[in-house]
């Protein structure tokens, strides 16, 4: 037998007992004659003690110990005298009898640790070694639970699992495609899915009504910290539902993840939004609402006074940061140059200091009286002492801007607390979003996607305004600003969809080429049918109370699309290429 107990089980209740535990040398430290060791596995630390007065052998047994040696120890559990109340074992240690050797290690690259000193590029190249650490441990701990609370959940809800083909068509996400060549079908190529959109939608059609499926999705998009070229998904679809029926179904399995895994409880029922309100008082189709610091429009308001860069746009919004009206020139200056930046985008940054006791002092104060800056303040809904920023320009935009001004001061003052959890349904999307460069429309979830029953009429109208109009029963799940899942009622009648690819201007040709399975399989009895996706690295990372996704995913690759580990992607041998009747250009 290897173990009796796990390096985390040890308690002072264990006090007196033989035992037996194997794992890795964290590190060791002789002292006055001792030897201490901290014993690593997945589930914790326990030290280890060999005595001054231990046999020769066994005390040079333990100085020969190298980190990351597997070793396999006997020895009696007994009280510490200083102990450790940061370790769940720190009450005990182990008092040494044998040591077995399992396996050397070579020196590792990095100290493996709570906090390694390993930078990112070596830690991404010994990635198994890396996974050790306890910070990582626990993150793959976590996302295996919610796996867990997502297959009981919906098991219990009468979901059924079922895979879907990787190597399939484009799919309509809108992303880029990776592509696999077929050697059996040369000069052809397989498409990886950017999801199962529409192989659930054929599953319902097949008559299987509640669907799901934990399942890897592929898009080939650049790279930021929270996107991964493949990625997880929790992907369900539902038959003979509504919006409420979906939004019911998964706030449940929320909850109990929220309640299961981490032992939070959130609000019930979770509050709704329409995109409309969330883009005029958040500025973001993804609000944060952990706080507030919602913005105003004060167009009316502050046009007409002679200040052309106000009179020359059709939208001037403000927020109140609280508190903030102490803000220095230098601080005002550095948040200009901020909110100039290209990410952001603004032109110029208009302030109104609302000083405590009730005076302003105002960037614009040449064109307005002190009463007027004053009513200005108040419309942002300030208080004294409070900080007003200004942005302008066409609407969406400039409230875009205001929004991630809005964020970045929620980040400045402390308002985007981790550990506190602020879940959002946002509904009501427009169906389409028009591209000025492009000059058509596009679907703003995807092409499959329902408009309002009650919209119907403009769906059909042949004028942009009109069509602009068209809401969608289309749906985001968002937490504390991040979208984790969005999904919608689907078309399921095939002259609307063949309505749907006229508007995107997608020809007749090119849906048949595309998607004509699907509008087939519509010809055969399709239910009325809906459902969503979760990003699922995305739910474990902010469950745990991070922004990126990394260390949620056993394997990852890194910004440039790449797994150093083992060195992919790479080129392939003239013998395969010929296999596949491909030739490589050359690269500039
Ligand atoms: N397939 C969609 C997506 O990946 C989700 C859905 O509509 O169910 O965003």
């Amino acid at each position: 037998m290897y173990r009796t107990h796990t390096c985390g089980e040890l308690r002072l209740a264990n006090a007196g007992q033989e035992v037996t535990l194997s794992g890795w040398v964290q590190r060791s430290r002789r002292l006055g004659g001792m030897t201490f060791i901290d014993l690593r596995d997945r589930y914790g630390i326990t030290q280890l003690v060999v005595e001054a007065t231990a046999e020769q052998s066994l005390v040079e047994a333990a100085s020969s110990l190298g980190r990351e040696y597997v070793i396999q120890v006997k020895g009696k559990v007994v009280e510490r005298q200083s102990k450790n109340p940061k370790m769940d074992t720190g009450d005990i240690e182990i008092i040494v009898s044998s040591i077995n050797v399992l396996n050397k290690s070579v020196t590792p690259p990095f100290t493996i640790e709570e906090n390694s000193d390993g930078g990112e590029d070596i830690r991404a190249k010994y990635r198994y070694l890396d996974l050790r650490r306890p910070p990582l441990q626990k993150a793959l701990a976590l996302r295996h639970r919610l796996a867990q609370e997502i297959r009981s959940y919906l098991d219990k809800e009468g979901f059924m699992e079922i895979e879907t083909p990787y190597l399939i068509k484009s799919t309509p996400e809108g992303a880029r495609d990776f592509v696999v060549p077929s050697r059996m079908n040369p000069g052809q190529f397989y498409a990886l899915p950017q999801s199962p959109q529409t192989f659930k939608q054929l599953l319902m059609v097949a008559g299987y009504d509640r669907y799901f499926q934990i399942v890897r999705c592929f898009r080939d998009e650049d790279l930021r910290a929270d996107r991964q070229p493949e990625f997880t998904q929790i992907d369900c679809e539902m038959s003979f539902v509504e919006q409420e029926d979906v939004l019911n179904t998964f706030e449940g399995m929320m909850r109990q993840m929220f309640r299961n895994a981490i032992g939070v409880e959130i609000p019930n029922p979770i509050p709704r939004m329409s995109w409309y309100d969330a883009m005029d008082n958040y500025g973001s189709d993804k609000p944060d609402i952990r706080f507030g610091m919602t913005i105003h429009e004060i167009t009316s308001l502050v046009q007409g006074h002679g200040f052309s860069v106000f009179d020359s746009v059709p939208y001037i919004g403000a927020i109140a940061v609280p508190g903030a009206a102490d803000y220095t020139r230098k601080q005002l200056d550095e948040l200009t140059e901020w909110v100039k930046r290209p990410q952001v985008g603004a032109k110029g940054l208009v302030y109104v200091k609302y000083n405590a006791d009730g005076s302003v002092k105002s960037s614009v104060d040449k064109f307005y009286t002190p009463e007027e800056v004053k009513s200005m303040a108040e419309a942002a809904g300030a208080v004294p002492g409070d900080l007003v920023l200004v942005l302008c320009g066409q609407k969406r935009k400039a409230q875009t801007m205001l929004g991630v001004l809005r964020i970045e001061m929620g980040n400045r003052l402390g308002f985007r607390d981790p550990k506190v959890f602020a879940p959002l349904w946002v509904v009501d999307f427009p169906l389409f979003e028009w591209d000025d460069e492009t000059n058509r429309f596009y679907a703003m979830h995807h092409p499959f996607t329902a408009p309002k029953p009650e919209h119907l009429d403009w769906y059909y109208s042949d004028r942009k305004e009109d069509l602009e109009r068209v809401c969608a029963n289309a749906y985001d799940f968002v937490l504390n600003g991040t979208e984790l899942g969005g999904g919608s009622i689907r078309i399921h009648e095939a002259g609307m969809q063949e309505r749907m690819f006229e508007i995107l201007g997608i020809s007749k040709e090119e849906a048949e080429y595309k998607f004509g399975f699907i509008i087939n399989a519509f010809k055969f009895g399709a239910p009325p049918h809906g459902g969503l996706a979760f990003g699922f690295d995305r739910v474990c990372a902010l469950f745990g109370g991070q922004e990126t996704i990394r260390d949620y995913i056993a394997f990852p690759k890194n910004n440039q699309g790449r797994d150093v580990m083992i060195d992919a992607p790479s080129e392939i041998d003239a013998v395969q290429l010929d296999e596949l009747c491909l030739d490589i250009r050359k690269h500039e």
